[in-house]
């Protein structure tokens, strides 16, 4: 097969590695690895799934005016100027694609997001890498980065898998610093576990040069749907939509997100729980000798002395049940990233925490 071969950076793909569902011999286990909702998707966005289904002869919209129409309604903005992809996973795809190529860099952070390296590789652009401060985005390490090929760079705000975030002015400075022909991609996947936060749609509002992308993964508990939303000025959305399948969502997806995004009650519920969760679970490993940077969204970065004892602990977790995420690829090998869960699979790991603990001393 040597005479048919892939284009230039395809190969240079490592696999992208879900968290974990299963542990081999045991039917019953607590999911803490892919930053999920515990409590899963608003009843309501159930019920419009269920009832989308009995219509799966049709085609889907193709221009997702419903679900935009009410995305548009309860964020405020304008409709036209939002695009739906099959996750924000494939807003990001498309971004590479329309704006990157061969000879073309797209920078994104030291302990990014996975997809960021598979998306400019993937369009045949050069991924960079920069360095963060502290599991901290570094603005002025970003700036610095930038050269004349620079087209992307993509920062999560909260960043998976620290959990840290950075505030709206060094956003702003980075937006306004730089180079001409960059653009810069707000992730905020997390966004809606930060009260009060925006996820930069007001940078965008002013800017020409910033995109926001959102997701349905997250909060909103539907994951399984896949479903992702991006904000920018309406020529870019327009040179998106150009790149974008014309039936890239089904129809059960579109209605599952357009109930869920209108039930803002459930959201409200499901931001504070996992906030009183996560300060409790943090606090309680913290005490346990497992330190964690202040979390912005739904899950810890847990920072034991080790790797090896970070991949004993994750053994342990897992004897006894619980899977969360080894970080190992994202640069953080002595580290657990934990999904914020329910009450009950909160205090199970700690417990469980607590018992690898007791067992090493
Ligand atoms: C989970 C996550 C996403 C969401 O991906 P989807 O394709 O929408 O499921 C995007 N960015 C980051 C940083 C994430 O952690």
């Amino acid at each position: 097969m040597t005479h048919i071969a892939p284009q230039p950076g395809i190969m240079d793909i490592a696999l992208y590695e879900g968290g974990a569902a299963h542990v081999k011999g045991m039917s019953n286990v607590t999911k803490l690895s892919s930053n999920e909702n515990p409590l899963g998707p608003s009843p309501k966005a159930v019920e419009a799934m269920q009832a989308a289904v009995s219509q799966m002869h049709r085609y889907p919209s193709s221009d997702h005016s419903f679900l935009r129409q009410a995305i548009a309604d309860v964020y405020g903005l304008p409709m036209e100027q939002i695009i739906c992809g099959a996750g924000s996973d494939e807003i990001i795809t498309f971004l590479c694609q329309a704006y990157a190529g061969p000879g073309d860099e797209v920078l994104f952070t030291e302990h990014g997001f996975a997809m960021y390296r598979i998306s400019a590789l993937a369009a045949g652009a050069t991924p960079v890498e920069v360095a963060e401060r502290e599991r901290v985005t570094d603005v002025d390490a970003l700036l610095a980065g930038c050269t004349d090929r620079t087209r992307l760079l993509f920062i999560a705000n909260p960043n998976n898998p620290t959990g840290t975030m950075i505030g709206m002015a060094d956003l702003a400075r980075l937006a306004d610093g730089l180079p001409r022909g960059a653009l810069l991609v707000l992730d905020g996947a997390y966004a809606e576990y930060v009260e009060g936060y925006d996820a930069g749609a007001a940078l965008v509002a002013s800017r020409d040069n910033v995109v926001m992308t959102r997701t349905f993964s997250k909060i909103y508990g539907l994951g399984g749907a896949r479903v992702g939303w991006g904000y920018a000025a309406k020529p870019i959305i327009d040179v998106l939509n150009r790149v974008r399948g014309p039936f890239n969502l089904s129809s059960t997806a579109l209605a599952g997100a357009e109930a869920a995004v209108r039930d803002t009650a459930y959201v409200e519920h499901c931001r504070h729980e996992n906030a009183k969760w996560r300060g409790w679970m943090s606090e309680a490993l913290a005490e346990l000798g497992v330190p964690s940077d202040t979390s912005c969204a739904n899950f810890i970065l847990a920072r034991f002395a080790s790797d090896k004892e970070a991949g004993a602990c994750d053994a342990f977790l897992q004897s006894r049940g619980l899977i969360v995420r080894r970080v190992t690829g994202y640069k953080l090998p002595s580290a657990l990233r934990i999904t914020v869960g329910d009450e009950t699979s909160c205090k199970q790991l700690v417990s469980a925490v607590k018992a690898f603990k007791d067992g090493q001393a």
